[in-house]
């Protein structure tokens, strides 16, 4: 067991950004690093994706979700990283800490510092309020990837794929590569949300793609027997055994949520400042928490810029002082960071603000410093997409950082 404050540093979940974090606290020195997570091997969601591509600009090679997550396990084996899977951290305490269980028990961990990287997951069937019977065969495409990955089980043969995201893209090749064929795919948005090739890539396998429809209803005793679409205000029926719901990611927030950290309102995941530091001052968070989704890679720089944040607050080991909240206006839906604290790290982890929209809109997007805008774009904004402004060094000395956001008539 470690002893209280025996570990310098404990990073909660073993994925992209918590190996990242971990890898670059061991190349600066700090001595005892130890990456918890509930699963049984390191690699977080990238284990059970049979497809690539992953590991190009951390690896310099592309690979495949399961061989990249052995790669994370390895490279955090070599770099003296203490690994502890089967652990699942229920609680994070007011004092930092965590109290976490295993086949053994229940014991609490404490370290100088926390890092959370949890990760996200995709909105089940229960929070998308989808009406109907309740028949097997509804599933996400994470857990879909995990039936196919893990147990060589593909749970249905004509599934309805529901969204169009980047991740709905995947769950079709998962189809196509596993011997389903998918009746279709159908999004609520009057557009598709993933960028090309999505656009083309359903119809150039033969699936049927339809924008502004949605679910009326799903059928089934038992299994999954149809599905009721809607489209205009009229429904029709489609024969199906099962249903694919993609997307709508949502940070794996419960650990802040059930502790004094909360969660940001429109991300839903961890708040965090520059230097990725939550409201305690000793727990920093990093990768698919501070927001549903970005891509392996992302979240791995994520977590390297998180952990040398980290490494560079124990060497200088001083109050960093009260946060300032980023401010924005509607559609704009979260900012990371979003917050900001004057008594920063010198080189702080983010050197830009992530933003993105509720839904497609048009007009001109700007950053005001204490009622200064200091830049400004107009363009079509397209929800789920990635928005990077620069985060200018007077921003977190400032009183108020606002994102305002004028729409065309
Ligand atoms: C279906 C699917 C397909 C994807 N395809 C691609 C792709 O082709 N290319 C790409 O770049 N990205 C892809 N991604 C995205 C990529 O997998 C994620 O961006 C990346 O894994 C996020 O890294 P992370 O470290 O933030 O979180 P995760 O990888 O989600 O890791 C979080 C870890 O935290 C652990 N954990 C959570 N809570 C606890 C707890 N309380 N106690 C202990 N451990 C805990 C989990 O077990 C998990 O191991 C895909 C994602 C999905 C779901």
């Amino acid at each position: 067991m470690i002893a209280a404050r025996d570990a310098d540093v404990i990073v909660v979940g073993g994925g992209p950004a918590g190996v990242a974090a971990a890898l670059e606290l061991r190349r600066r020195g700090v001595d005892r690093v130890v990456i918890l997570d509930r699963e049984p091997s390191l690699g977080g969601a990238t284990r059970h994706c049979m497809h690539s591509p992953f590991g190009m600009r951390e690896f310099g090679r592309v690979y495949f979700g399961g061989a990249y997550g052995r790669r994370l396990q390895r490279e955090a084996e070599a770099r003296g990283v203490e690994i502890r899977t089967g652990h699942s951290v229920v609680s994070l305490g007011a004092d930092g800490a965590l109290t976490v269980a295993t086949h053994r028990g229940v014991e609490t961990l404490t370290a100088r510092r926390v890092v959370l990287a949890t990760g996200a997951r995709e909105t089940p069937r229960s929070a998308r309020l989808l009406p109907g019977d309740r028949p097997v065969g509804v599933v996400t495409t994470g857990t879909l990837q995990a039936y196919v990955a893990f147990h060589g089980l593909m749970p249905f043969r004509r599934p309805l794929i529901v969204g169009s995201e980047l991740v709905s893209l995947s769950a079709l090749a998962t189809c196509l590569l596993h011997g389903a064929r998918p009746v279709a795919m159908i999004e609520a948005a009057p557009h598709t949300l993933a960028r090309a090739p999505l656009d083309w890539f359903p119809t150039v396998a033969g699936v049927p793609f339809h924008t502004a429809t949605d679910i009326a209803d799903i059928r089934g005793a038992g299994r999954v027997e149809a599905v009721e679409i809607r489209r205009d205000g009229r429904t029709r029926p489609l024969v199906c055994d099962g249903v694919l719901l993609t997307g709508r990611f949502t940070p794996e927030s419960a650990l802040c949520l059930q502790s004094p950290l909360g969660v940001d309102a429109g991300s839903g995941g961890a708040a965090v400042d520059q230097d990725g530091r939550t409201a305690d001052p000793n727990v920093f968070a990093a990768g698919n928490l501070l927001r549903g989704v970005e891509s392996g890679g992302w979240s791995f720089r994520e977590g390297r810029a998180v952990g040398a944040a980290v490494a560079d607050d124990l060497a200088a080991d001083r109050d960093p002082g009260a946060a300032v909240p980023v401010t924005y206006d509607p559609p704009i839906k979260l900012a990371v960071p979003s917050l900001l604290r004057r008594g920063g790290l010198p080189a702080p982890a983010f050197r830009e603000f992530q933003l993105r929209m509720l839904r497609r809109a048009r007009g001109r997007l700007s950053l005001e410093i204490d009622g200064r805008a200091v830049w400004s774009r107009h363009g079509l904004w397209m929800p789920e997409r990635r928005i990077l402004v620069p985060m200018p060094p007077s921003a977190p000395a400032a009183g108020r950082v606002h994102f305002r956001f004028e729409e065309d008539t």
